[in-house]
Formats: C-alpha cells, sequence, structure tokens
C-alpha cells in the first residue's frame, strides 16, 4: 500500500498463477504445461535467432507469424492478431471489443484472469451459474425479455472443468447474439475440441483465441492469438499499438512460425497427452473420484469422502502438485494436468496412498 498509487492500483485484485517451484524432482501437475517438450524445429529456429539480429527490433506487425496462422487456418492475414501469450490478447479484446454499457457475461466457474480484467478496464460482468453438472447451458447465454449482454467470453473446453461444448452450440451462443461480440477462448480445444475458427467468415461478432502455451508447448516464449472478422482484429490492433509496438520478440516469432509449420510433431504430441488422460481418467474412478468429462490437457475431480484441499495437501508432502481453487462451488475438486505417463503412475499411486490410509 502507498500514497503514490493510483486509486485503479488501490481497486485491484491481481489474478494469481498456480506456483512454479523451483525444486528439483517435483511432480507438477499444477499449470497445465505440456509434458512433453515443443517442436525441435522451433527450438532450431529460436536457436537460429539468437544472433546478431536481436539488435533489431522485431516485425512490429508480426507478419510472419499472421501468414502462418492464416494458412494453418484457412483465413486471410488479416482476420488474424498476434500477442504476448493470449492473456495479452484477451486483455486487449476486453478494452477493444468487450467493453460495454452493457455488461459482459461469462460462467461463474471459468478462467478467473475474466473478472481480473474486467476490474482492470472498469467492465461491468454478471456471471452466469453453469448448470449442476458443471456444464455451459447455452440458453442462459441468449437474450431474454429485458436482458442482454454487452458481450460473452467463455472458454471452451471451459476452465478449470475441462467441459466442453459441442461447435453447434457455441455457433448456438454467437448466432443468439448478433450485436455482442462472443469470445471463445481456446486455450485447450485442441485436446478434444472442435475449434469455433470455421464459424468466423460466417460470424462477424465472434473471435477465437488461441495460445501456444498448452498445445504447442511452448509456455515460456508467450504466444497467443486471435482469429475474428478484420474489423474485430483492426480494434484489437489500435489497441495494441496504443500500447506496446513490440510485443512479440524475435525470438519468439521465429520460434511460433516453425511450430505452426510442424503440424505432424504437434498433432502426436496432442494425441499422446489425450491418450494418457484417457488411462488417468479411469485409474481415477477406480479410486473412486468423480472426474468431470474433460476436453483438456487436466482433469477436474473429486472424491466423495475425502477433502479437496486436504488431499492437495498430502500430494504436495509427496512433492506432488496440482490445483485447488478455494472457491464457491469448486473447492473440493482438484484440477490435476495430464503429465507424462510417468508423472500420473506416480500421482495415482500416491492418491491410492493417501485415500488407503
Ligand atoms: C492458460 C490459459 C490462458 C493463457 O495462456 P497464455 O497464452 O499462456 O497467456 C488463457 N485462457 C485460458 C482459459 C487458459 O487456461
Amino acid at each position: 500500500m502507498s500514497r503514490f498509487w493510483s486509486a485503479v492500483v488501490h481497486g485491484l485484485t491481481p489474478y494469481v498463477p498456480g506456483e512454479q517451484p523451483k525444486l528439483d524432482n517435483l511432480v507438477k501437475l499444477n499449470t497445465n504445461e505440456h509434458p512433453y517438450g515443443p517442436s525441435p524445429k522451433a527450438l532450431d529456429a529460436i536457436r537460429c535467432a539468437t544472433s546478431d539480429s536481436l539488435r533489431l527490433y522485431p516485425d512490429p506487425n508480426g507478419d510472419a507469424l499472421k501468414i502462418a496462422l492464416a494458412k494453418r487456418f484457412g483465413v486471410q492475414a488479416k482476420q488474424v492478431f498476434v500477442g504476448n501469450g493470449s492473456d495479452e490478447v484477451l486483455a486487449h479484446a476486453f478494452q477493444a471489443l468487450l467493453k460495454h454499457d452493457r455488461a459482459l457475461w461469462f460462467p461463474d466457474v471459468t478462467y478467473s484472469f475474466y473478472p481480473v480484467y474486467c476490474g482492470l478496464y472498469g467492465l461491468a460482468h454478471k456471471a452466469i451459474p453453469l448448470a449442476d453438472d458443471f456444464s455451459i447451458r447455452v440458453e442462459d447465454y441468449l437474450p431474454r425479455s429485458g436482458d442482454r449482454a454487452g458481450a460473452i467470453i467463455f472458454p471452451n473446453p471451459n476452465a478449470p472443468t475441462g467441459r466442453l461444448l459441442t461447435l453447434a452450440e457455441v455457433e448456438q451462443i454467437v448466432a443468439g447474439n448478433p450485436d455482442a461480440v462472443v469470445l471463445v477462448d481456446e486455450a485447450y480445444v485442441d485436446f478434444g475440441g472442435e475449434s469455433a475458427v470455421t464459424l468466423v467468415d460466417r460470424h462477424p461478432n465472434l473471435l477465437v483465441v488461441h495460445t501456444f502455451s498448452k498445445s504447442r508447448s511452448l509456455a515460456g516464449l508467450r504466444v497467443g492469438y486471435a482469429i475474428g472478422h478484420a474489423d474485430l482484429i483492426e480494434g484489437l490492433e489500435r489497441v495494441k499499438n496504443s500500447f506496446n509496438s513490440y510485443p512479440l520478440d524475435r525470438l519468439a516469432l521465429a520460434g511460433a512460425v516453425a511450430s505452426v509449420e510442424d503440424e505432424a510433431f504437434f498433432q502426436e504430441s496432442c494425441r499422446k497427452v489425450i491418450a494418457t488422460r484417457e488411462t488417468l481418467v479411469a485409474q481415477m474412478q477406480a479410486l473412486g473420484f468423480e472426474v468431470l468429462p474433460s476436453a483438456a490437457n487436466f482433469v477436474f475431480a473429486r472424491h466423495p469422502r475425502r477433502d479437496g484441499g486436504e488431499l492437495a495437501a498430502a500430494l504436495r508432502q509427496r512433492a506432488i502438485i496440482v490445483r485447488h481453487f478455494k472457491q464457491a462451488r469448486i473447492d473440493q475438486f482438484l484440477r490435476i494436468t495430464v503429465g507424462t505417463d510417468e508423472q500420473c503412475a506416480k500421482l495415482v499411486a500416491a492418491l491410492g496412498e493417501i485415500l488407503s490410509a
């Protein structure tokens, strides 16, 4: 606290990321990082970019990356926005596209950065309760007598539940709100969902946001992007160019382009995580856990007879870190990142021990 802080700073409740402990031999299953490394071609490209050219500023527009992504998704480069992690892309979207007189709608259980950005940028928001089975109910997001959203944001699959809406359900929300931007945060879509990018040419109010941090195993590089109608992208560019001309450095641009071009590696590394998830879900169910259906690289599970916070603490004593949210409705759940087969085996063994103690 300081008298030198602005009024805005006094009012902020910052986001708290999962911890990044500086310990070896930890089974780290708390922040949804990919258990296997990024494409070797991406690493080579980053090494090549580590040269004398670093004395020069990077391309302020990130054109090479926009072109690579446009090709991958069958859209035009002017329909692509790139930023320093999808968190930055989301932040610009809150300011450029989601802030209106009417409230921004999002689920009551969702990515906890959304209310933080509302605080930072002064957006009114309305938290819409998930159904009892923790799914998003499409009809809750459609305009009703006297009330409609100023804009809508939700992750698909949702975080931290892992539950997925079908593409048809996403389209119902987008088509049902033609006067509001609908932002679909697809941080985890590559682990089992169908991307709404295929809908952007039909719906000028749809913005889809992706990250390189999860399915492309490049959380340390900080790259994210948005795809939507060129007019939405232009709004994002206006905010970006009023904030930071060079959000993506030369290493990030080089690594990201090479990652996008290595489709075979990408497909295979997603496939491995999905296979491990299916095994993990079955093993946890055998231990008596209720596991929500997951289309992500994490599972969200609770045990009918054991407290979530106590389970997380007992795992921690065994050097296994998972995420536990002390939040209404979900404080009995653990969010567990799908690690390597070996890490997941250690987790299941530890849970078995803890439950039989
Ligand atoms: C991890 C995550 C992000 C942020 O990803 P970065 O690109 O690393 O900033 C955004 N949205 C959701 C739902 C996430 O889980």
